[in-house]
C-alpha cells in the first residue's frame, strides 16, 4: 500500500484549486461538499465556477497562481489539464506547505483523491493506487447498487443518538443494539422517516436495557477449504460479528482478514504430528472467552464435521454452560472433486463414498481396506500424504488394481492449487513435491475436458 487512506477534516481549512477548466469543475464538485473554504485561482474560470464565487460558496482569484495562494492551505489542486501550468502549481504550492495532487497525473502527486460513494455521513472510498481506475468505477457502481439511499439518514440520527445509548453497559450489549439498529429496526423503519426511526431507537434501547447480560456465544464455523468466495454467508456474518477468532492453522489469510477489525485474533494451529496447540488448551481457550460474555468464532478449515475434533470442544462448552451452533462449510473433498471435474457418486459406479483419514492420533489410521479395494470404490482420504505407502500397501494387499486412478488435490480451491494425476501403483512417487494441504481422491481421474480447462500441472 503505497498511498495511506485518511478522512481529512476540512471544516474551516483552506483548500486551494488551481485551474478554471473542466477538471477544476470536477474536483470542486466534490469539494463543495465539505465545509472547507475553497479559494480558486484561474485566468479564465469557467461559468460554474464563477456562479459559485458569486454565491458565495468559494473564493475566486482571477489571474495565474503566485507565491503565497496556498499559504495555510492544506491541500491543494494542480487542475490546469496543462503539463508546465500544473508542474508550477506543484512548485508553488508545495513551497507554501500544503500537499498537492496534479488532476490525472499520478506520478506527481503527492496524494489522490478516491473514487466516492456518498451516502453522506457514510463514505465509502475506493482507490486502486491509479492501478486500474475501470476497476474502481465497477466497484463504486457495485456499492452504489447495494448501499440503499436511506443510509445516511440511519447514520445521521444513529449519531445524534449515541449519547443516550451510552446508558448500556460497554461492549457486547452495546454492539449488539447498534448491530440490531443498522442491520433490522433501522432499515425497517428508514421508509416512514427520520420520527419513525427516532421511536424505533427509543424501543430498541428500551428493549436492550432490559435484556439480562447475555453471556457468550461460540459458532463453530467452517471456514471452506481456502477461496473466500467458498464461505457461507452464515459464515461472513459470524465473522463480521465475532468479538474473537480461534482459528486453525490452515485457514488462509484471505478470509481472516474479513473478521471484524477491533475483533481478537488467536491462531490456535495445530499440525499433524508436529508442533502443536494441545486440544486441552485449545478448548480452555475457547470457554475462557465465551465466559467473558463474548462472541467467539471458532474457525477451523473445511467442515467443522469433517476430522475437526468438534466433539471435544462442544463438550467442553456444554461442561461450562456456554451456547453453541455449528456453522456448516465446504469441506476439502468438495472443493477437490470439484477441481477434477469429477463427482463423488455416480451412478453405476459407486452409491457411497468414503471420507478417509490416513492418520489418527495413534498414527496410521487403519481402515477397511479390504472394502475400498474392491472395483469401482472412491473415497476422499485427508491427512493421506505421510500414510501414503502404507495405505498403497495395505490396499495392493487386498487386491486392489494397481491401475486404480487417484487424483492428488492439493490446496484445493486456492491460487497455488495443484493437481497430481496418478495411480495407486505410483502415488507415493507422484506426492514426493506436494507440500501443501493435500486430499488424496481414490478411483477418480481427473476429468479430460477439467484437465484441458484447468492450467494446473498434471503429473503422471
Ligand atoms: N475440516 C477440514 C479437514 C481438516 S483435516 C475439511 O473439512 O476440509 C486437514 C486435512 O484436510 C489436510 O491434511 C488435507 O488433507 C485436507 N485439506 C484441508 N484444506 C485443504 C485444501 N484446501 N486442499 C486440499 N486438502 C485440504
Amino acid at each position: 500500500m503505497n498511498h495511506f487512506p485518511i478522512f481529512l477534516a476540512l471544516e474551516n481549512r483552506r483548500v486551494l484549486v488551481a485551474g478554471g477548466g473542466d477538471a477544476a469543475v470536477a474536483k470542486l464538485r466534490l469539494l463543495l461538499k465539505t465545509t472547507a473554504r475553497i479559494t480558486v485561482v484561474a485566468e479564465h474560470a469557467a461559468p460554474e465556477i464563477v456562479a459559485w464565487a458569486d454565491a458565495g460558496k468559494l473564493n475566486l482569484i482571477p489571474r495565474a497562481q503566485e507565491p503565497g495562494d496556498a499559504l495555510c492551505c492544506v491541500i491543494a489542486y494542480g487542475a490546469h489539464e496543462d503539463a508546465v501550468l500544473d508542474g508550477r502549481t506543484l512548485q508553488l504550492a508545495a513551497a507554501d506547505g500544503a500537499i498537492v495532487n496534479i488532476v490525472d497525473d499520478l506520478a506527481r502527486s503527492q496524494f489522490i483523491t478516491p473514487a466516492i460513494v456518498d451516502r453522506d455521513p457514510v463514505v465509502v472510498a475506493i482507490g486502486t493506487e491509479g492501478a486500474a481506475p475501470v476497476l474502481a468505477r465497477k466497484i463504486k457502481a457495485d456499492l452504489e447498487a447495494s448501499l440503499p439511499a436511506g443510509l445516511g439518514l440511519l447514520a445521521r440520527v444513529g449519531k445524534t443518538f449515541r449519547k443516550a445509548a451510552d446508558v448500556l453497559p460497554m461492549g457486547a450489549v452495546r454492539r449488539r443494539f447498534w448491530a440490531a439498529y443498522y442491520n433490522e429496526a433501522g432499515p425497517r423503519a428508514a421508509d416512514q422517516g427520520e420520527a419513525a426511526i427516532r421511536d424505533a431507537l427509543d424501543t430498541l434501547l428500551e428493549s436492550h436495557l432490559n435484556a439480562e447480560t447475555r453471556p457468550g456465544h461460540v459458532d463453530l464455523v467452517g471456514a471452506g477449504p481456502g477461496d473466500p468466495e467458498l464461505l457461507t454467508l452464515r459464515a461472513r456474518k459470524a465473522l463480521d460479528a465475532a468479538d474473537v477468532v480461534i482459528h486453525d492453522r490452515l485457514v488462509a489469510p484471505e478470509i481472516l482478514e474479513l473478521a471484524r477489525r477491533e475483533a481478537i485474533i488467536i491462531d490456535a494451529g495445530k499440525e499433524g504430528f508436529g508442533p502443536s496447540t494441545s486440544q486441552d488448551v485449545i478448548n480452555a481457550l475457547i470457554v475462557e472467552h465465551g465466559l467473558r460474555g463474548h462472541h467467539v468464532v471458532r474457525l477451523k478449515a473445511g467442515d467443522p464435521t469433517v476430522f475437526g475434533r468438534l466433539d471435544e470442544e462442544i463438550e467442553a462448552l456444554d461442561a461450562a454452560g456456554l451456547d453453541w451452533a455449528i456453522v456448516p462449510g465446504i469441506t476439502a473433498a468438495s472443493a477437490a472433486v470439484a477441481t477434477i471435474g469429477q463427482s463423488l457418486t455416480k451412478r453405476g459406479r459407486n452409491g457411497s463414498v468414503r471420507f478417509l483419514t490416513g492418520h489418527d492420533m495413534k498414527g496410521f489410521a487403519d481402515q477397511d481396506w479390504a472394502a475400498l479395494a474392491k472395483p469401482d470404490e472412491v473415497a476422499a482420504i485427508y491427512m493421506g500424504k505421510r500414510a501414503a505407502r502404507w495405505m498403497q500397501g495395505r490396499l495392493l494387499m487386498h487386491g486392489a488394481a494397481p491401475a486404480t486412478p487417484v487424483s492428488v488435490v492439493e490446496n484445493a480451491s486456492r491460487s497455488d492449487q495443484t493437481i497430481h494425476a496418478t495411480t495407486l501403483a505410483t502415488l507415493p512417487d507422484a506426492l514426493s513435491d506436494v507440500s501443501g494441504p493435500a486430499v488424496l481422491l481414490f478411483g477418480l481421474a481427473p476429468r479430460a475436458a477439467a484437465q484441458a480447462l484447468t492450467h494446473e500441472e498434471i503429473a503422471l
